[in-house]
């Protein structure tokens, strides 16, 4: 993190891939996940270790994992929904395991089958079993529907913060803000983060995750910058699209990102032009799929 000022995390081969119907060949993950380190990205959340029958399009998630982790200098993250993950996402050898915690309980127990207790105890399980390990990946916990849940309506800040501060005692090393139905606006998030900094401690809360449904991504984005977050996840793309929203990415896109942090002289290490190649191979493999973005269509300012 030295040389960058903010790390932008690739979540597309996970959130992305996951939203759509169709399969991504194992290969071409891989080689998305290297053109896209290649192009500079340090950190690309490869697959979840989910029910092959939940979520075929992960099934493949272990050996995209193996092949991530001959990339040099890139931290492999995964996605866990359980205990039951995490040993395979350790087993594999992910750097960094994040579990999704949805604040609207009604969106937990409809998603995950689970309550916040349930959750809290798999979260106790998961932080034991990392700290058993010899080289202990990195375990963050995602405060999922934070901002809005589409069953429940407004989310109340007081749970978001309290749930936080559960999560930490239970053993997460870091918590995480997403907002998962696209609900967030500047205000919000950065109210939730100093309230959630103020709460568990600025280093337990350096990352968020936002979608683009209603065109407030970057403006997001831009909000938490200036709150102190310094990782910011985003997709290629913005592939997966928004299923209840035709015309929206889901995601924030990475490449619209990337432009608007280096263009306000922020350093991310990533090489935009490269960055926008690797929308190729995603496009061949997935030609029925919409690829999001205003820097691919518009290009970059001219002397950038
Ligand atoms: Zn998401």
């Amino acid at each position: 993190m030295n040389d960058i000022d903010v790390l932008v995390s690739e979540v597309g081969p996970r959130d992305g891939l996951q939203s759509i119907d169709a399969t991504m060949p194992t290969d071409v993950k891989v080689a998305w996940i290297r053109a896209q380190a290649a192009a500079g990205c340090r950190e690309i959340e490869v697959g979840s270790f989910v029910p092959p029958s939940i979520l075929p399009q992960m099934a493949d998630t272990a050996d995209v994992v193996r092949e991530a982790l001959t990339i040099e200098g890139l931290t492999v993250a995964v996605l866990v929904p359980n205990l039951r993950g995490a040993e395979n996402a350790i087993a594999a050898g992910a750097h960094k395991i994040s579990i999704p915690f949805s604040v609207s309980e009604t969106h937990s127990l409809r998603n995950l089958r689970r309550s916040h207790e349930q959750v809290i105890d798999e979260v106790r399980g998961i932080a034991a079993l990392v700290a058993a390990q010899k080289t202990p990946p990195h375990f963050e916990a995602g405060l999922s529907t934070a901002f809005g849940c589409s069953l429940e309506g407004p989310v109340s800040e007081d749970v978001v913060v309290r749930s936080a501060e559960r999560l930490i005692e239970a053993g997460a090393a870091e918590v995480g803000l997403s907002d998962t139905t696209g609900y967030a606006n500047p205000v919000q998030v950065k109210r939730l983060i100093r309230r959630v900094q103020a709460a568990v401690g600025k280093k337990h809360i350096t990352g968020v995750h936002l979608h683009n449904t209603r065109g407030l991504g970057l403006a997001n984005a831009l909000a938490a910058l200036e709150e102190g977050i310094t990782t910011i996840d985003s997709s290629l793309g913005g592939i997966g699209g928004c299923p209840f929203a035709p015309g929206a990415s889901g995601n924030i896109v990475t490449e619209d990102l990337v432009f608007m942090l280096e263009a306000m002289g922020l350093k991310t290490g990533i090489d935009i032009d490269r960055l926008i190649a690797v929308r190729d191979i995603v496009r061949a493999a997935l030609p029925n799929e919409p690829l999001y973005g205003f820097i691919p269509e518009a290009g970059l300012p001219k002397g950038f």
